[in-house]
């Protein structure tokens, strides 16, 4: 009797758990129809966005941008890329036209947590100081800089910033986990000069990019087709060429080129057509910047293993998924990682090994059913799924916004520069965004995908690209 009645109390508690997950399946949803009001959502924002400042949730940021690189460019370049979870230093050597690149060194260094949400000063310091190393050792090997020539930097600062001109702008708002209160409304450029000095580095910067522009700068020098740049990585954006006359907010003098790079910050776009779950809720009102970049909250790596955790949580709580008592690990805040969801969501094994491994190694949940491993391979797949749709949907909305959404009105064939270590490494969620975006184009439309020209891990990286970046006629 005992043995019956224990039978019925798991299988109600299975029960239990099988209508939370198709619960949460069915809120998930990103029917074609859905996808294609989030993109016309998207479009109507955009235009919002540029008709005045504040106009829309959708910053679309003039970046002073007005001339990408071509391929001719020659010379010797620094940049620094301050990201969500890296923080890179590099130096290349382009050689012209016939040239390309001759020499590209790098350095990486991750960002310790502590300065994150510290002072101004600390974070900057630790940049020059990384910075200051990084020279003196290239400089050792390459003496062709010594000889008295100021040294240019591009600034790859991938947070919101209201630029004042092409090397100076104010930050917005931290966004990824970044809270340093002091830098709000500073001119980053400034902050970054002054702990130059301070480390004793001779360097001007000579542009300060968002990273999308320096991925569409980094297309653009391979690829003339390359027409906007999208990152999916800890957080996520999109940049693209806009016309400049297109842009009302806009009340500076004309570019030559008659184009603009817009900085989107599409991470912040919002719609009622999102969907939206209880645990999208929860995870935005406890978060570092509730109501804000909601979007990313749904999209990028950062978060995704954030929203599992919240499901498996749940589960765990309220019909025992992982047995009587509820996992201690399974309470702490983003414990769970998106490199680690991707793993278990691409395990590959019968029996389900890299799941019970990393359910056993990060939430100390000792042994699970193959049937409890094959529901959070689901549920991997349920949020993946959502992220990789809603972004390809972003995608569509600026495709229509510039006109390139299908083949009669332009015969031009349109690139994305893609890039970020979702993109890069989750390679389930990138399948499912790129057929997404074939999906809501239509069979005819042409597209292409470029991969990543900033990612400088990869042994045949193609440059990093700011420091070409130069705006013509409007310093
Ligand atoms: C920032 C953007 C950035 C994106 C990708 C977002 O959180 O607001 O400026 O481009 O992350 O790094
Ligand atoms: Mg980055």
């Amino acid at each position: 009797a005992l043995v019956v009645r224990q039978r019925m109390k798991s299988s109600g508690r299975w029960a239990r758990c099988m209508a939370i997950v198709k619960e949460f399946e069915e809120k998930c949803g990103t029917p074609e129809g859905k996808l294609k009001q989030i993109a016309d959502a998207m479009t109507v924002e955009m235009h919002a966005g540029l008709a005045s400042e504040g106009g829309s949730k959708l910053k679309m940021l003039i970046s002073y941008v007005d001339n990408l690189p071509t391929g001719d460019e020659e010379g010797v370049f620094y940049a620094l890329d301050l990201g969500g979870t890296n923080f890179r230093v590099l130096r290349v050597q382009l050689g012209g036209k016939e040239g390309g690149i001759v020499h590209q060194e790098f350095a990486e260094a991750s960002i310790p947590p502590e300065l994150m949400s510290g002072t101004s000063e600390a974070l900057f310091d630790y940049i020059a100081e990384k910075l200051a190393n990084f020279v003196d050792e290239e400089e050792q090997i390459f003496h062709d800089l010594a000889s008295g020539r100021q040294r240019e930097l591009g600034f790859t600062f991938s947070f919101p910033v209201m630029q004042t001109s092409i090397n100076s702008g104010n930050l917005i708002r931290w966004t990824k986990g970044f809270s340093i209160d002091d830098t709000v409304g500073q001119d980053v450029v400034g902050e970054l000069t002054k702990a130059l000095k301070r480390k004793g580095v001779e360097m001007r910067v000579a542009a300060l990019v968002n990273d999308t522009i320096g991925t569409l700068a980094g297309g653009r020098y391979t690829s003339n087709d390359v027409a906007l740049a999208v990152i999916l990585g800890t957080g996520t954006n999109a940049a693209y060429v806009e016309r400049a006359q297109a842009i009302p907010k806009w009340h500076g003098p004309l570019p030559k080129s008659g184009e603009m790079v817009i900085n989107m910050e599409w991470g912040n776009f919002r719609s009622s057509h999102l969907p939206l779950t209880e645990y999208d809720h929860t995870l935005d009102i406890e978060s570092l910047n509730p109501g804000e970049q909601i979007f990313e909250k749904l999209t990028s790596g950062m978060y995704l293993g954030e929203i599992l955790r919240r499901v498996l949580l749940k589960l765990a709580e309220e019909a025992s998924f992982f047995g009587d008592e509820v996992p201690a690990k399974l309470k702490i805040p983003f414990v769970l990682r998106t490199p680690e969801m991707s793993a278990m969501h691409q395990d590959t094994s019968s029996d389900l090994r890299v799941v019970d491994e990393k359910l056993k190694n990060i939430l100390e949940i000792s042994s699970t059913s193959l049937k409890t491993r094959r529901v959070v391979v689901e549920l991997c797949n349920i949020v993946a799924t959502r992220g990789a749709r809603l972004a390809a949907a972003g995608i569509l909305g600026i495709l229509k916004k510039m006109g390139r959404d299908t083949t009669n009105e332009s015969g031009k064939k349109t690139v994305i520069a893609m890039d970020g270590g979702l993109y890069e490494h989750y390679t389930e969620y990138r399948k499912c965004l790129e057929n997404t975006v074939s999906e809501l184009l239509g069979p005819k439309t042409r597209r292409a995908f470029s991969s990543s020209t900033r990612t400088m891990v990869r042994a045949s990286a193609r440059p990093f690209l700011p420091p070409l970046i130069r705006s013509t006629s409007m310093r």
